[in-house]
């Protein structure tokens, strides 16, 4: 198992959610970090990067990575994470909600990946992480919008892959199932949904995330897909 002491990472949505969890998970393991949502928090984490940034808007995640990689003078992990989602059936769909999915889930990996990549490369052994989803493996029925957006995920990240293995950066999709946060409550999960109960935490996501990124550097996980047990296996 490779050690990420000393190793710098930005980490998107890392507000709330599976984000924090990843964030507080690589704090744990002496990762200095840079931490990107529009709240701004910095999770109380002792020495973090923190600045309200919406992924929607590519200089101002230009601006978070610039200032990350000016505190730290590297940058060796982005964890692409930021994005919502709504349910509903596709003529259903608030208009807004699918506006809001496209760019941010999207063009805000896009614009992450954008301003990370030529640090990633100047590391040597610089990892990408995209927090993709089940719903970019497989089409629900009411996640129309959000699976195109997943889907689209997937494929620019294992699309990138092939251009970056060479220079030693790894390209990951880790694909969750259902995971309990906030998330998309509001746009077709309610907080007493009753599948919340039997979902996955955001800490079994980080831990995930965390054996994706200590793999020995003579390997890359390509992609990792996981669901709750209450969850059925469609499709
Ligand atoms: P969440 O609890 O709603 O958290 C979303 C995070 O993204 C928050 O930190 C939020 O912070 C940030 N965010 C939202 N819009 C943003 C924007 N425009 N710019 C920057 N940050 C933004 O959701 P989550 O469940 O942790 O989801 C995180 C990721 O996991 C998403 O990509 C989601 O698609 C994926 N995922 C979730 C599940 C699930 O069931 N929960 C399953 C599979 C995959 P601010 O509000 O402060 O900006």
């Amino acid at each position: 198992m490779a050690t990420l002491a000393g190793k710098v990472a930005v980490v998107t949505g890392a507000s709330r959610g599976i984000g924090a969890a990843v964030a507080r998970a690589l704090d744990e393991q002496g990762v200095r970090l840079g931490l990107a949502s529009r709240s701004g928090d910095d999770l109380g984490i002792d020495g973090a990067v923190a600045q309200p940034c919406d992924v929607r808007d590519a200089d101002q995640v230009e601006a978070l990575v610039a200032a990350t990689v000016e505190h730290f003078g590297r940058l060796d992990i982005a964890v692409a994470n930021a994005g919502v989602g709504a349910y509903a059936s596709f003529l259903e769909l608030d208009p807004d909600d699918v506006e809001e999915m496209i760019d941010v889930n999207v063009k805000g990996l896009l614009y992450t990946v954008r301003a990370a990549l030529p640090h990633l490369i100047e590391s040597g052994e610089g990892d990408l992480v995209t927090i993709a989803s089940e719903a970019g493996r497989r089409g629900f029925p009411r996640e129309t919008v959000y699976c195109a957006s997943k889907f689209a995920q997937v494929g620019f990240t294992r699309a990138l892959d092939h251009e970056l293995r060479d220079v030693g950066v790894r390209c990951s999709n880790v694909c969750p199932g259902g995971v309990a946060t906030d998330f998309a409550i509001g746009h077709g999960r309610t907080p007493d949904t009753p599948e919340l109960d039997g979902m996955m935490t955001p800490d079994d996501v980080a831990e995930t995330v965390l054996f994706v990124l200590t793999r020995p550097r003579n390997h890359r996980i390509l992609e990792t897909a996981f669901r709750p047990m209450s969850e059925p296996s469609w499709g």
